[in-house]
């Protein structure tokens, strides 16, 4: 039987994994090698190596309500949209709450884990760990990958011809921390998702040009949906989804179009994505529209070459005189600490995980990778939902017997087609959270709400599919979780 746990960084993940190991009575120990809780929330002046770096101005694209742990609501006065600090803070009282600080090691390095020589009769790992230059080794049941998968940066310099000639600085967007150092610059940002967006529209306020370099164009939504509600409050129902579920194809994809062009007309403003009804990740940028209706952000399409001091794109058309390139292009995923890292497949996107969790290949499923699903939903509940799923898969009371390991993620029952296989870790946030929560008999049965509680059943069909839900029922049922639910609205508007 799995006892003791290993859990690998203290973000969001490590600190969700740490406290469900202690709620079913195991002995978590997490490791954590930089000074403190918070992963990539916690802003640093420096990019730390091994760690998520962001920049000094990151707002959540979740709101509070949508974006918190299941049984721990932000206080009612703060904002629905946070920056970075609020969201520190609030990780950190977390910790205290649940008094998850004394099973951190901090300044811990994991350097290594690896199976045990007896792993296929005991399931145990060797973890080996260093701190303050001493290295220690110890042997753990089970072990909790939560170690970030914005780290290492993809920089794909190949892609872009011509780039050792170019005389101006460029660098990946983790470096970048704040805008005052382009103050009159020409700045080109290479990538069209969030980090790329922010960076653009902030670089514009200084900048004296800003052109930002779109390889496939992609859906731009506000924060601020309709009459001023957060867009995941509107958004994210299970109404919604079944709706979507249910509609022939067309006139999904014909909505679905339409919602992601009620903001502003894409096609207007050379943002179009070329799969416009792919349900890949859309961003979230609330001023980009109106940057470039003012001109100081510049539409282009993928660079073809970089010159000395121009910049050459697919459409024929040259900048020059650009003096910064910020290449907003992304991560890779990366298991530095893996003996055998094809435990965790990770090439090209193409991660072969069960229900997006356990390494198929396992002779015995005690390891979990943590927060590498993504979806249109908030990533704190999903990795909450996940360690619960696997702790319950570690001590066995989640039987897996008869379950195919092998179906990776992107064959789970609940990923729509639609996402196409670029795109694998893509999945549909409500029918990934419902699918993990049915396993483990947390999904909340609307039937019988609709009987015993009507009210809260029409909020729970109709209104956000909000953490708390997947804490009314079951085993972990929180106290809290009706009230939480039928108040969301008022801590909305508060
Ligand atoms: P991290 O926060 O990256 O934490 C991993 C921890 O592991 C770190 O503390 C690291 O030091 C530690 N670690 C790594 N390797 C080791 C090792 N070998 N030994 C010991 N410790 C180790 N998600 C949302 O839901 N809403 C948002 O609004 C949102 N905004 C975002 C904005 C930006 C700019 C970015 C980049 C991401 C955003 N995300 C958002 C996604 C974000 O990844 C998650 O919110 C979340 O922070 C991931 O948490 P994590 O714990 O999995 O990883």
């Amino acid at each position: 039987m799995v006892r003791r746990v290993a859990v690998v960084g203290a973000g969001v993940s490590g600190l969700a994994a740490t406290k469900w190991c202690l709620e079913e009575g195991l002995e978590p120990i997490c490791f954590e090698q930089s000074e403190d809780v918070g992963g990539l929330w916690r802003y640093t002046d420096q990019a730390e190596e091994g760690r998520a770096s962001i920049y000094r101005t990151v707002f959540t694209n979740s709101c509070k309500e949508m974006m918190c742990y299941s049984d721990f609501p932000f206080p009612d006065d703060h904002p629905n949209y946070m920056h970075n600090a609020r969201v520190q803070h609030y990780i950190c009282k977390y910790a205290e709450h649940f008094d998850l600080r004394r099973h951190i090691q901090f300044k811990t390095l994991v350097t290594k884990v690896k199976k045990c020589p007896d792993f296929s009769v005991t399931g145990q790992w060797e973890v080996v760990t260093q701190r303050d230059g001493k290295e220690e080794t110890a042997v753990f049941d089970a072990v909790m990958v939560c170690s970030g998968h914005h780290v290492y940066p993809n920089l794909p310099l190949a892609d872009f011809p011509g780039i050792q000639k170019f005389k101006g600085c460029y660098f990946h967007s983790r470096e970048y921390k704040e805008p005052e150092k382009f103050r009159g610059k020409k700045v080109l940002v290479v990538g069209l998702g969030n980090s790329g967006c922010d960076i653009a529209v902030e670089l514009s306020t200084v900048a004296s040009q800003v052109y930002l370099s779109s390889r496939s164009g992609s859906w731009v939504m506000s924060r601020v949906w309709d009459n001023g509600y957060p867009w995941d409050m509107l958004v994210i129902t299970r109404f919604r989804t079944w709706l979507g579920n249910i509609l022939p194809r067309a006139l999904s994809d014909w909505l679905y179009v339409r919602g992601m062009n009620r903001f502003f007309k894409h096609e207007n403003f050379g943002l179009m994505p070329l799969n416009r009804t792919s349900r890949k990740e859309p961003v979230f940028n609330d001023d980009l529209p109106s940057r470039i209706a003012c001109g100081v952000v510049v539409m282009k399409p993928n660079v073809k070459e970089f010159r000395e001091t121009s910049v050459l794109f697919q459409d024929g058309t040259v900048q020059d005189d650009v003096d910064a390139v910020v290449f907003a292009t992304g991560y890779s995923y990366s298991y530095p600490f893996m003996e055998d890292d094809s435990i965790i497949k990770s090439r090209d996107n193409q991660v072969t995980l069960y229900k997006g969790i356990l390494p198929p290949q396992l002779e015995k499923p005690t390891m979990a990778v943590i927060g590498l699903v993504q979806s249109l939903g908030p990533i704190i509940p999903t990795v909450d939902l996940q360690c619960r799923w696997a702790v319950k898969v570690f001590q066995e009371k989640k039987k897996l017997k008869g379950e195919n390991l092998k179906q990776p993620l992107f064959f789970l029952s609940s990923v729509p087609r639609r996402y196409g296989s670029s795109t694998t870790l893509q999945t549909d946030y409500i029918a990934y959270m419902d699918e993990l929560a049915s396993a483990i008999g947390v999904k909340p049965n609307v039937l019988k709400l609709l009987l015993t509680d009507p009210w809260l059943a029409l909020e729970v069909i109709f209104g956000p599919c909000s953490p708390y839900q997947f804490r009314l029922m079951g085993p972990g049922k929180w106290n809290g979780a009706r009230k939480a639910i039928l108040t969301q609205w008022d801590r909305t508007l508060q």
